[in-house]
C-alpha cells in the first residue's frame, strides 16, 4: 500500500509499506477514506518528537471503512464505516476508567506516533471497540477528520479546561486549527467576549466570521494593552495557549483576571518562564493536558445536528498521492492560507477498460475546474447557511442535492419531510406546493432538484461544472441538460410506468422500451467522455443528475436486462458500472428501504386496479 512515511532530517515521503494485519484480537484494520495533516506532525517531521522514529508512518486522525476486524472485537465489523479518534484506549486500565485516555497504559497517542498511523491506505487500530466511533448515516467525513484529534483538542484542552461560563471573558492566542476549534466551541458556553490574538491577519479574518467577538494583531497591536482596554481592565477569566512557543504562554499569563484559568494546548518543545512573582496572589490556575477525545460521542452529535461546522476550518483538499504537496501546503500553511487540508483516498481507481477514453476523460476533468478546487474552497473558508428539506420518499431529487452539497463541501443542515402525512403550515409557508426538495441558501428559497443543483454548481464553480462564464460552459451545459432530459424522457419515465403497471407481464413492454432508450438515444450522446466523466472519482454534473435514478434502476429492472447492456450499449455500461460503484453516489440510497416503499407502492396500484385504476404516471418525482 501507499503511506506517507517519516524519513528523519526534516523529510517525509509518500512510499510503499505493508498492508496492516490484525495482530491481536482487538485489533481492526481500517481502509482509510480521508485523512488530514496536524501540527503535531509537523513537529515530528522536524524531530521534535523524540517518541516518534524515522520509518514510522504518520497520520493520526482520519475516517474509514473497517477492512478487518480480530476475533475479540464485538461492537464493530467488516463493511462499517467509523471515525478514528486519535488517542487509542483500552477501556479498563487505571487511566482509562478515570477518563483519561490519552495515559492509557497501552493506548494513548501511539498513532503515527509509536505505531504506523492514518496517512496511508489502511492502518492497524488497536483496541478498536474503545477506539473507534460508528459514522452515522448521511454524515459528512469530511467534517468528521476534524473530530479525531482538532475539535476535541480545543473543546477538553481549551475551552473545558478553561473553564469558559456564561458571562466569562475569553482569549484565545493563537488561531491556527486548533485556537478556531476553542473559538467555535467555547461559543457553546456562551461567554460575553471571545477574543481573538495572532499575528496573521487572514487569521484573525476568520476568526472573526467563526465567532470571535474581538481580534488583537499582536505583531502590530499592545495584546495586553488591548485586552485589559476590552475587559475593565481586568484581563480575561479563561485564557487558551493554542501556539506552544514561549512568547505565548508568557504572554498568556499577563492576559489573565484575578481568579483566571490559563488552559494550555499547545505542544512545547521548550522550556518557558513562569512569572509567579506576578501570579502567586491572583489564585489563578495554570492546566495542561493530552486530549482524552472524552468528548467525541458528543461532538458527533453536534456535527449531526448542524450546531457545530468542523468543514469550515477546511481549506485544502489533496488525493493521497499528493501527499508531499499536501505536506509542503500545510508546511507553508501562512503562505497558502491553509488551515486544515483533506487528504481523499481514491474511492475507486479507473482502470482503462473502466473508461473508453481515459486522456479525454482526465482533460474533461481539468475543463470543468477540478483543478480550481482548492482555491475555490479557500475562497468560501465561511460556508453559506444552508438548509435542506428533503424526503425519503423521494430519492431522486434529495439524494441529487445532497450528493451535490457533499461534493460542494458545503455544510448543512437537513430536515426531513414526511410526504405520506399532510404538510405543517411551516413547511407550506417555505414552499406552498409541499414538494421536496426546497434548499434555503442564505435566507432564499429553492425548489426542484435540477434547478437547485444547477444552481449551487454556479454558485460554486469547481469539480462539478466550469464558471458558468467560462469559454465553452454554455454548450458544456447545454449537453449535460440534454442528456439528462433524454435519460428522463426514454429511460426513466418508461421504466417507472412499467413498474407500476396492474402486472408484472404488463410491465415489460415498458421496460423493453427503457432498455431501447438507452441503446439508441442515451449511448450515442455518451460517444467521447465529454462532458459527463469526471476522470477522477471527483463527479461532474451529468453524473450526479442521472446517478439516483441509475441507481433505483438497478434495483428494480430484472437481471436479464441489465446484462444485456454489457453487449448492447458497452459505453453506457461501463460508465453505469462506475458510477454504481461510487461511494459519493450510493451512500444515500438505502436498497431495502427503497424497495420497501416502491413496492407498497405496486401493491397499492395493482391492489387498486380492481375499481379501474389503471396505474400511475411516475414513481417519483
Ligand atoms: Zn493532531
Ligand atoms: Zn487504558
Amino acid at each position: 500500500m501507499k503511506a506517507l512515511v517519516y524519513k528523519g532530517d526534516n523529510t517525509v515521503a509518500l512510499q510503499e509499506a505493508p498492508t496492516p494485519t490484525v495482530s491481536s484480537p482487538t485489533d481492526a484494520i481500517i481502509k482509510i477514506t480521508k485523512t488530514t495533516i496536524c501540527g503535531t506532525d509537523l513537529h515530528i517531521r522536524k524531530g521534535d518528537v523524540a517518541t516518534c522514529t524515522p520509518g514510522r508512518i504518520l497520520g493520526h486522525e482520519g475516517v474509514g471503512v473497517v477492512h478487518a476486524a480480530g476475533a475479540s472485537v464485538s461492537r464493530f465489523k467488516e463493511g462499517d464505516r467509523v471515525l478514528i479518534s486519535c488517542i487509542s484506549s483500552c477501556a479498563s486500565c487505571e487511566y482509562c476508567r478515570r477518563g483519561m485516555y490519552s495515559h492509557c497504559t497501552s493506548g494513548g497517542w501511539i498513532l503515527g506516533n509509536t505505531i504506523d498511523g492514518t496517512q496511508a491506505e489502511y492502518v492497524r487500530v488497536p483496541h478498536a471497540d474503545s477506539s473507534l466511533y460508528p459514522i452515522p448515516q448521511g454524515a459528512d467525513e469530511a467534517s468528521l477528520v476534524m473530530l479525531s484529534d482538532i475539535f476535541p483538542t480545543g473543546l477538553e484542552c481549551g475551552v473545558i479546561n478553561g473553564k469558559v461560563q456564561p458571562g466569562g471573558t475569553v482569549a484565545v492566542v493563537g488561531s491556527g486549527p486548533i485556537g478556531l476549534a476553542a473559538i467555535i466551541t467555547a461559543q457553546m458556553y456562551s461567554p460575553s467576549q471571545i477574543i481573538a490574538i495572532d499575528t496573521d491577519p487572514k487569521r484573525l479574518e476568520v476568526a472573526l466570521k467563526l465567532g470571535a467577538s474581538a481580534v488583537v494583531n499582536s505583531a502590530k497591536q499592545d495584546a495586553v494593552a488591548e485586552v485589559k482596554g476590552l475587559t475593565e481592565g481586568k484581563g480575561c477569566d479563561s485564557v487558551i495557549e493554542a501556539v506552544g512557543i514561549p512568547a505565548t504562554f508568557e504572554l498568556c499569563q499577563e492576559l489573565l483576571a484575578p481568579g483566571g484559568v490559563l488552559a494550555n494546548v499547545g505542544v512545547h518543545g521548550t522550556k518557558v518562564d513562569l512569572h509567579l512573582q506576578n501570579l502567586w496572589d491572583k489564585n489563578i490556575a495554570i492546566t495542561t493536558r493530552l486530549v482524552d477525545t472524552v468528548t467525541t460521542p458528543m461532538l458527533l452529535k453536534l456535527v449531526q445536528s448542524g450546531k457545530v461546522k468542523p468543514s469550515q476550518l477546511i481549506t485544502h483538499r489533496f488525493k493521497l498521492s499528493e501527499m508531499e504537496k499536501a505536506y509542503e501546503t500545510f508546511g507553508e500553511a501562512a503562505k497558502h492560507g491553509a488551515l486544515k487540508v483533506v487528504i481523499d483516498q481514491k474511492a475507486y481507481v479507473r482502470t482503462e477498460s473502466d473508461v473508453n477514453d481515459p486522456s479525454s476523460a482526465l482533460e474533461v476533468a481539468h475543463a470543468l475546474g477540478s483543478a480550481s478546487y482548492a482555491s475555490y474552497q479557500m475562497a468560501s473558508t465561511v460556508a453559506p447557511t444552508i438548509k435542506l428539506y428533503s424526503s425519503i420518499i423521494c430519492p431522486v431529487g434529495s439524494h441529487r442535492v445532497k450528493i451535490v452539497l457533499d461534493q460542494l463541501g458545503l455544510p448543512y443542515t437537513n430536515e426531513d419531510i414526511d410526504l405520506g402525512k399532510p404538510r405543517s403550515s411551516d413547511y407550506l409557508r417555505v414552499n406552498p406546493r409541499g414538494q421536496t426538495p426546497t434548499l434555503e441558501y442564505n435566507g432564499s428559497i429553492l425548489c426542484e432538484s435540477a434547478p437547485i443543483v444547477w444552481f449551487l454548481a454556479d454558485s460554486h464553480p469547481g469539480p462539478l461544472a466550469a464558471p458558468s462564464n467560462a469559454s465553452g460552459a454554455a454548450l458544456l451545459r447545454h449537453r449535460i441538460a440534454f442528456l439528462e432530459s433524454t435519460w428522463s424522457l426514454y429511460v426513466w419515465e418508461p421504466l417507472s410506468k412499467g413498474w407500476m403497471q396492474v402486472s408484472d407481464e404488463a410491465g415489460v413492454p415498458f421496460v423493453e422500451s427503457a432498455m431501447e432508450g438507452i441503446v439508441k438515444e442515451v449511448q450515442p450522446l455518451l460517444a467521447d467522455a465529454r462532458p459527463y466523466f469526471a476522470g477522477s472519482e471527483t463527479l461532474t454534473l451529468a453524473e450526479v443528475l442521472i446517478a439516483p435514478t441509475l441507481i433505483q434502476m438497478q434495483s428494480f429492472t430484472p437481471r436479464k436486462y441489465l446484462d444485456e447492456l454489457q453487449r448492447t450499449a458497452p459505453k453506457f455500461y461501463s460508465w453505469s458500472q462506475l458510477l454504481l460503484r461510487n461511494e459519493a453516489l450510493t451512500k444515500y440510497f438505502d436498497e431495502e428501504q427503497y424497495m420497501a416503499m416502491a413496492r407498497a407502492l405496486q401493491d397499492k396500484i395493482r391492489g387498486g386496479a380492481k375499481t379501474g385504476n389503471r396505474g400511475i404516471d411516475r414513481l417519483t418525482e
